[in-house]
């Protein structure tokens, strides 16, 4: 069985590396200038944008593409939105801006403090604009093709991850709990026999299951929310391996990356099991340094990509039984000035005594 994945990033590697360990070959297709795989290759995608291109548009015809109904449905952020209303799941309340809506009537409609994102292309907070009633400013000229929504004020942001077969067998990881700083994930935190979340869990489970049936959706899906009391309010769906599922390469007994690929070859999907408590960091605009491996239980993994200013370079995934093992590496970690912020939301919740 081969399988081909639409786009070669981190993602998309880290999927290759999981499908060679099981003994699939797992071949990444560049969106620009690639053939089109043979008909009996399953292509699967690691992102959820791509140009319109010829290999794009014919990559549409393959037989072996899947997900292409959930694609078009989940893309574009207005369609996505529009997609959770008629599933009657809860949202942050959003409209799409008319021709000729001003700042104040889109305050009007929404509250005082609103996120306008772009209808596509926007990914770790890019393509979006933050409106505040006491600070007017000059709308983008994107405005019109994109969902203004009303900033959440939440008590924190968790996502559930979860893969589903051709069969309809549905397995995910119990949620993880997550920290952005201006809008991109720096911290995942996943815990064992943690109470926090355990009301939650069922309805998050329940909201994955009822978006990828509709659908008919095979192989990993996330959703993020927001968590407000007792409850979920859907942020957004990625119809793909996810950022805050990196943990389970090292806490779970499948990773995210090997579920998609047994999802999607109709290999056996148990339940993979996550015994003890996982922190995963992200390395933003970091540069490679020996010292991430200079530590008995740091797990790196590093892209290999040309360095930008805060861009994702790789992660550091650590794995113990007990969650007060992670809270004592965090606290001894030398990581930049600017993970403090992170750090202290991090070790609030390792230390927590429920
Ligand atoms: P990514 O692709 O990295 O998940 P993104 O660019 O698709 O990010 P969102 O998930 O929409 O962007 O937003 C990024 C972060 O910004 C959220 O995780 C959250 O911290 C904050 N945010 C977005 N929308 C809202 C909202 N309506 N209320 C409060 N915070 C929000
Ligand atoms: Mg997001």
């Amino acid at each position: 069985m081969k399988v081909a994945i639409l786009g070669n990033g981190q993602l998309g590697d880290m999927m290759r590396q999981a499908g060679q360990r099981i003994g699939i070959e797992v071949n990444l297709l560049d969106i620009d200038n690639d053939e089109l795989p043979g008909d009996d290759v399953i292509i699967t995608a690691e992102r959820e944008h791509w140009p319109d291109n010829a290999f794009t548009s014919a990559l549409q015809g393959h037989p072996g593409w899947l997900n292409r109904a959930a694609f078009a449905a989940l893309t574009n952020r207005q369609k996505q939105k529009a997609v959770l209303d008629e599933l009657d799941l809860p949202t942050a309340p959003w409209c799409i801006p008319e021709v000729g809506m001003t700042q104040a009537d889109l305050h009007q409609q929404l509250g005082p403090d609103i996120f306008l994102k772009s209808a596509s292309g926007g990914y770790d907070g890019r393509g979006q604009q933050r409106l505040r009633l006491s600070e007017p400013k000059r709308l983008p000229d994107w405005f019109e093709d994109a969902v203004a929504e009303q900033a959440i004020i939440y008590d924190t942001e968790v996502s559930i991850i979860g893969a589903r077969n051709a069969q309809g067998k549905v397995v995910c990881y119990r949620l993880t709990e997550n920290r952005h700083d201006h809008g991109v994930l720096t911290m995942s935190l996943s815990i064992n026999a943690s109470d926090r979340f355990s009301a939650l869990q069922a309805k998050a489970k329940q909201m994955l299951n009822q978006v990828m049936e509709a659908l008919d959706y095979i192989g990993v899906m996330t959703i993020e929310f927001f968590v407000v009391g007792e409850q979920l309010l859907i942020n957004e769906i990625a119809p793909r391996v996810h950022n805050s599922g990196h943990w389970t390469q090292a806490g779970a007994s499948i990773s995210q990356f090997e579920l998609h690929i047994r999802a999607v070859c109709s290999l056996p999907l148990p339940q993979p099991e996550q015994p003890g408590a996982s922190m995963m960091i992200n390395l933003l605009g970091t540069k490679y340094d020996q010292k991430w491996l200079d530590h008995s239980a740091s797990q790196l993994h590093w892209y290999g990509k040309n360095w930008r200013p805060g861009r994702k370079m790789g992660h550091l995934n650590f794995y113990h039984q007990e969650r007060q093992h992670l809270a004592r590496w965090l606290a001894d970690l030398d990581l930049p000035a600017s993970y403090a912020p992170a750090r202290a939301w991090a070790l609030a919740r390792l230390q927590m005594t429920e």
